[in-house]
Order: C-alpha cells, then sequence, then structure tokens
C-alpha cells in the first residue's frame, strides 16, 4: 500500500509517492506549466526517469496525468489506485483555523476556501489538487498539512502589527508565517542530533531557499518568524524584497504612476538578490558573478547576509539565548560562503564557524567549532517527509 505527497503551485504540482510499511521513496516528479502553453510531466527515479509533453489545463488535468503515469503498463509503479491508502496535500494557508495536520472533509474545504484572499495564488491550486484526488481517488483518505500551522503558536505580541485593531478583527490581518513544516522538521532533526528534548531547546531556524524565513522556537513551540500575512515579509529573498519602509509603496506608485499590483509584483518578482544584481534571482550566478568582480552582485550578497543576521540577533534576543542555529533548504543547506558571511563577525556573541567544517560535509552534521557557546548546525530539509510521518500518524489514530 502507498501514500501519495501532492504539493500543488500556482502553475506547478509535485508528487511523490512512497511505501506506506517502509517509507521508500517509489515514484516522484513534477507537471510543470499547468494551464499554461507547453506544459510536461516529468516522472520516475533515476534511470527511469521520463519527461512527456502533455497538454494539462488545469490541475485536475495534471493529477490524471500523474495517476496514469502510476498505472501505465511501461514501468508503472502501482497496479491499481486502490494501492493509494492517503494522500497528503501540502497548502500553504490554514488562517487561524489550523494548528496542526487534518483529515479533509467538507468543512476543511470550505476553511480552505476561506483563507483564499490571504493565498490567492497558492490555496486555489491546492484545492483544485485536493478536489481532482477526492474526485478520482474517492477511497483513500485524504490529509492537509498546512504550511501556516506550526506558526499558530506564536504569541498575540508577534503576530500583530501595530494597525488598528478592526485590521484584524474585520480582514484577518496578521502574521501567520510559512515554511512551517520546514521548521518543525528542522527542529525536530536539531534536537535529535543534539541528543536533547525540544522542550529543553531555543533554536532559531534559517530556511533560505528561493523563499526564505526565520524561525524562533522555544521549547518546540515557534514563538516569532519573519514571514506575515503573506510570504513577502522578512527577509530579502531570490525575487523577494523582504521589510522594507511601508511608505515606500505609495512613494514609488505616485513617482512612476504605478498600481497596487504593478509594485506588488515588483516586490515579489522583480526584487531581492535580482533587483539588487540585476542579474539573477539564483544565489549561484550571484556568488560567480561576485567572485568575477560585480559590485552589484556583491553588494546583493551582502545585504543578504546581513538582513538574515539582523533576524538571528533579534530572535536570540527574543528567546532570551539560544542553543543553536539551523541552516536549511537550497542556500542553507548548500552555500558554505553564504554561511560564512551570515556568520562572519558573531564570535563575540557565541556563534564560532568552523571554517573547515563549514566547507566540507553532507547531511545533517554541525558546522560550528568545538566549544562554541553557540551551535550550528546544517539540517537538510524535508517538507514531503513531514507529510508522510503526519499522514502515517493520522492513519494509525
Ligand atoms: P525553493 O525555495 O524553490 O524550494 P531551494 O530550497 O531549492 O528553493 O533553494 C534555491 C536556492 O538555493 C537558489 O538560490 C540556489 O542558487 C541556491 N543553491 C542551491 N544549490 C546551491 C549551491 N551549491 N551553492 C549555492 N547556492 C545554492
Amino acid at each position: 500500500m502507498y501514500i501519495l505527497v501532492i504539493n500543488a503551485g500556482s502553475s506547478s504540482l509535485k508528487f511523490q509517492l512512497v511505501n506506506q510499511d517502509t517509507r521508500a521513496l517509489v515514484d516522484k516528479g513534477l507537471c510543470e506549466k499547468v494551464g499554461l502553453d507547453g506544459s510536461f510531466l516529468q516522472y520516475g527515479i533515476g534511470d527511469a526517469e521520463k519527461t512527456i509533453d502533455i497538454p494539462l489545463p488545469n490541475h485536475h488535468a495534471a493529477i490524471q496525468a500523474v495517476l496514469n503515469a502510476m498505472l501505465s503498463t511501461d514501468g508503472g509503479s502501482v497496479e491499481s489506485l486502490d494501492q493509494i491508502v492517503a494522500v497528503g496535500h501540502r497548502v500553504v494557508h490554514g488562517g487561524e483555523y489550523f494548528s496542526g495536520s487534518v483529515v479533509i472533509t467538507d468543512d476543511v474545504i470550505n476553511r480552505i476556501e476561506e483563507c483564499v484572499p490571504l493565498a490567492p495564488l497558492h490555496n486555489p491550486a491546492g484545492l483544485m489538487g485536493i478536489r481532482a484526488c477526492i474526485d478520482l481517488m474517492p477511497n483513500a483518505l485524504q490529509v492537509a498539512v498546512f504550511d501556516t500551522a506550526f506558526h499558530q503558536t506564536m504569541p498575540k505580541k508577534a503576530f500583530m502589527y501595530p494597525l488598528p485593531y478592526e485590521f484584524y478583527e474585520n480582514l484577518s490581518v496578521r502574521r501567520y508565517g510559512f515554511h512551517g513544516t520546514s521548521h518543525r522538521y528542522v527542529s525536530e532533526r536539531a534536537a535529535a542530533y543534539l541528543n536533547k528534548n525540544p522542550d529543553e531547546l531555543k533554536l532559531i531556524t534559517c530556511h533560505l531557499g528561493n523563499g526564505g524565513s526565520i524561525t524562533a522556537i522555544d521549547g518546540g513551540r515557534s514563538v516569532d518568524t519573519s514571514m506575515g500575512l503573506t510570504p513577502l515579509e522578512g527577509l530579502m529573498m531570490g525575487t523577494r524584497s523582504g521589510s522594507i519602509d511601508p511608505a515606500i509603496l505609495p512613494f514609488v506608485m505616485k513617482a512612476e504612476g504605478l498600481t497596487a499590483e504593478e509594485v506588488e509584483s515588483i516586490m515579489n518578482r522583480k526584487s531581492g538578490l535580482l533587483g539588487i544584481s540585476g542579474l539573477s534571482s539564483d544565489l549561484r550566478d550571484v556568488l560567480a558573478a561576485a567572485a568575477d568582480g560585480n559590485e552589484r552582485a556583491q553588494l546583493a550578497l551582502e545585504m543578504f547576509a546581513y538582513a538574515v543576521k539582523g533576524y538571528i540577533g533579534r530572535y536570540t534576543f527574543i528567546l532570551g539565548g539560544v542553543d543553536a542555529v539551523v541552516m536549511t533548504a537550497g542556500i542553507g543547506e548548500r552555500s558554505a560562503d553564504m554561511r560564512a558571511l551570515i556568520f562572519e563577525g558573531l564570535e563575540g556573541v557565541g556563534m564560532v564557524l568552523d571554517s573547515e567544517l563549514n566547507a566540507t560535509g553532507r547531511g545533517e552534521r554541525e558546522i560550528s567549532a568545538e566549544g562554541s557557546p553557540v551551535r550550528i548546525l546544517v539540517i537538510p530539509t524535508d517538507e514531503e517527509g513531514v507529510i508522510v510521518s503526519d499522514v502515517l500518524a493520522i492513519l494509525q489514530r
């Protein structure tokens, strides 16, 4: 029997199929350009990987294509859809309704629908994925795992914005935070690595990918996080500005005659590493250009590290001290150069990086120097793994 994990983005759909008993990965893949021209499906593991061009007008078609590929006589991974006992869906926004993963019912679907205004690109895609799976696999248990759920433990002083209180009451304007499955997973792995109970630890987890967020975790509970009402707040990211003076918006709108949608799009798609370097949102390109002497690329790197350092400092104070800082996601796991920039000069506050350990090694590991008062860990994230664990926990209830 198998568990299917579905991660539906606005124009993509990723999936993984795992064995329910061994948790071994049986199949994985993605549909790109869903709803657009040139859509294709990629699936299979290792040498068996295949790519097929196929029209995917919507997420229903994408899921149908994934299931057909799994069932195909030509090396398909399942014989019958009845072998899929449960489907775990990543859902970006659960608002204040969900503080954990849940079995999807009509009521849950209505609540996810209610959160669409808070995540207008992501939640509709998630809902389409859920509806398609219910339609195509009516006997499988459907489970929703929310990006926002882990952060529901934040105290009110951390999640409220200092705006008129009615914005919260009438419009649900507050900090929600994202990447919750990743922050939760790496914090649990960090506790295991340090051989401690999560209850006894104060951690700062840095999820640095194309999107990035940092979370303060006290005793296993998220107490603050850098993303807010939307994933635009906080760190400078690949194409997102992160936090800026909010008065810049009306200023540039008036000066350049831009609409609200246009400035929102600029802050989401044309800012961050891309906006400053003028070259790329991909850290590898920016690192290469900086090494060639490109000054704007160098500035982008320094600004990125500066933003991360600032949040590590802020959360060290908010937590009243920290046991370990955890680095994860594409940049956090793989860029020794960026990690070195982030921790440069932090020896005086007890965060001592070992440059040799930082530059070498793979997988879960410690990169702080022996005796460093604050430990620094690299923990590869596994958001799909969390979804499988949550589905298994619900199946065993
Ligand atoms: P997403 O948020 O899309 O899941 P990832 O977690 O895959 O993103 O992170 C993507 C980022 O990680 C990109 O900026 C990419 O340049 C960076 N990255 C990946 N591998 C490396 C590497 N070896 N060195 C430096 N940066 C890397």
